[in-house]
């Protein structure tokens, strides 16, 4: 389809046009709110791998501790039940035991006997504390097999306003009853500072929590972090049935919904979270969003507009254009088809005819006498009378198909397909006794009398042979009808082209 002809079409169909513009336009949105989606769950997925990575670390880090202060504690247990070394004398002894624990994090060691009281120890004044009321106390006193045990946070006695756990194995006497605990004391500072090195957004939290609930450590740091329990949230049981995994929730302490991702710390009751605020992860996604969601609205509101302004303009330009065409194949007195346009149909009518077994037939009228009528009425008269004459024409030429034109000057044809010899003859006389009878009125003035005479031919498919012929076949009979007296009807007949049909 030539573009010209694409323009012709849009204009005819401008709702079409302009639906289609619009559907184009929502496709266009709708891309794009897909592709940010799919951004969407890229950033969060891009925080999970980052966040399994951050818990990753952390929990290398507590596991590499944990496991340094186990073999603190099962060195020191074993050099215990030494006798060389219990016969030792008592500096050279606890030299030989406490000395290899100047570990940073590490704030005390020692040993309890089974009442809880501290019978050896460093880094801690050498007061003889009393631990029986601790948890890894009662825990290693009532049970034999616990092996090594991970305290709740306490408060240290001996460093007033710290907190700290304890990392403990029980001592047994020879005959397996219950000689006390080895204690490795650590300062919950230490967790504290390795949060603290982890980046987790401006709103984000990472923690170490216990599995019952209580939260050992906190960053940024809580004013209550010792004594918040976040097992009421309904999300911790996951976190303690599983080893590790991901999640989304609201917090319960201040309402931010952050992702969570969490890893239990092998052999410990501890479990490392690490929580970016989800707000803070889809930041760079969200400012993108409006970028992409107010450059893509504007770009399909102004294709939208466009498009509709184009199929309307395209619309005004095809009235314009059809207007033009029916003006260039009007006869501007009569309204009826000009000459050219006259040329056309017969054209397409020989044609038709040409691919069909029917007929066609013509009718040559000619106003009678009609110089003299100008001479007698005036021009201007006479144009009234041509006028009158086409509506006369029309009232008797009204199937589909049929049509009427002026031919020029006081003549006109009229084209009749699919109308044999009779249907021609009739129609004629029809036209002829309506110019004769008919006294029509314009305004105040009544149309003069006149007459016409009119010539018809009827073709089929090859008889005559050509257009030219049958319309000269239609010119005689009308030279006929003249040369008969006028006000007469002849219809041209190639055997005879004198035969003549007066009502
Ligand atoms: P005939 O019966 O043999 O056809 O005689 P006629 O006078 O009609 O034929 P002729 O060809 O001699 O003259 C045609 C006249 O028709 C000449 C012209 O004044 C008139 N005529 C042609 N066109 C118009 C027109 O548009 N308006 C008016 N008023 N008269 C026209
Ligand atoms: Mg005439
Ligand atoms: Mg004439």
């Amino acid at each position: 389809m030539t573009p010209g002809k694409l323009s012709v079409l849009a204009g005819r169909h401008p709702l079409i046009v302009g639906t289609l513009g619009s559907l184009m336009a929502l496709g266009v949105l709708a891309i794009s709110l897909i592709t940010l989606r799919a951004s969407r769950e890229a950033a969060i997925e891009h925080a999970h791998e980052t966040s399994r990575n951050v818990t990753a670390v952390l929990v290398s880090n507590i596991a590499r501790t944990i496991e340094t202060s186990n073999n603190s504690l099962l060195a020191l247990i074993s050099a215990l039940d030494k006798p060389e070394v219990q016969n030792m004398d008592s500096d050279l002894r606890h030299e030989l035991l406490f000395d290899r624990t100047a570990a940073k994090y590490v704030t005390g060691m020692g040993v309890t006997d089974d009442r809880g009281h501290l019978i050896d120890g460093c880094c801690s004044s050498t007061h003889k504390w009393d631990f029986s009321d601790r948890d890894y106390f009662t825990v290693h006193r009532d049970s034999p097999n616990v092996g090594l045990y991970v305290s709740s946070v306490y408060r240290a006695r001996s460093r007033p306003g710290a907190q700290s756990i304890a990392i403990t194995r029980r001592i047994n006497r020879p005959d397996g009853s219950f000689a006390g605990v080895a204690i490795v004391a650590i300062d919950v500072e230490y967790f504290t500072q390795l949060l603290t090195q982890l980046n987790v957004g401006p709103r984000g939290i990472s923690a170490i929590v216990r599995t019952d609930g209580t939260l050992m450590a906190r960053n940024p740091p809580s004013r209550r972090a010792a004594l918040v329990n976040v097992g009421r949230s309904p999300v911790f049981p996951r976190m303690v049935n599983h080893d590790s995994g991901f999640y989304a929730a609201k917090s319960i302490s201040d309402g931010v919904l952050r992702l969570y991702t969490f890893q239990r710390i092998p052999g410990t009751p501890l479990i490392a979270v690490v929580a970016p605020a989800q707000s803070d992860v889809l930041a760079a996604w969200k400012h993108l969003s409006w970028v992409v969601g107010i450059a893509a609205s504007s770009v399909s509101l102004a294709f939208c507009a466009a498009v509709w302004l184009l199929a309307f303009a395209l619309q005004e330009q095809a009235k314009v254009q059809a207007r033009l065409t029916e003006l260039t194949q009007t006869d501007a007195l009569t309204g009826l088809k000009n000459r050219r346009a006259l040329d056309e149909v017969l054209d397409n009518e020989w044609n038709r005819l040409q691919r069909n077994d029917g007929c066609l037939s013509l009718l040559f009228v000619d106003a009678d006498n009609f110089k003299k009528y100008n001479d007698s009425h005036g021009h201007a008269h006479g144009d009234l009378a041509l006028r009158h004459l086409a509506v006369c024409i029309n009232r008797h030429v009204h199937r589909p198909g049929d049509v009427s034109a002026r031919y020029g000057g006081e003549e006109f044809v009229v084209v009749l397909p699919d109308t044999d010899e009779k249907g021609a003859a009739k129609v004629a006389e029809a036209i002829r006794r309506e110019v004769e009878h008919d006294r029509a009125t314009v305004g105040s003035a009544t149309i003069a009398p006149f007459t016409v005479s009119i010539g018809c031919a009827t073709g089929r498919r090859s008889r005559p042979s050509s257009l030219d012929e049958l319309t000269e076949l239609a010119d005689q009979a009308l030279y006929a009808a003249k040369r008969s007296g006028r006000n007469a009807v002849v219809a041209a007949d190639s055997a005879d082209i004198d035969t003549e049909i007066r009502s």
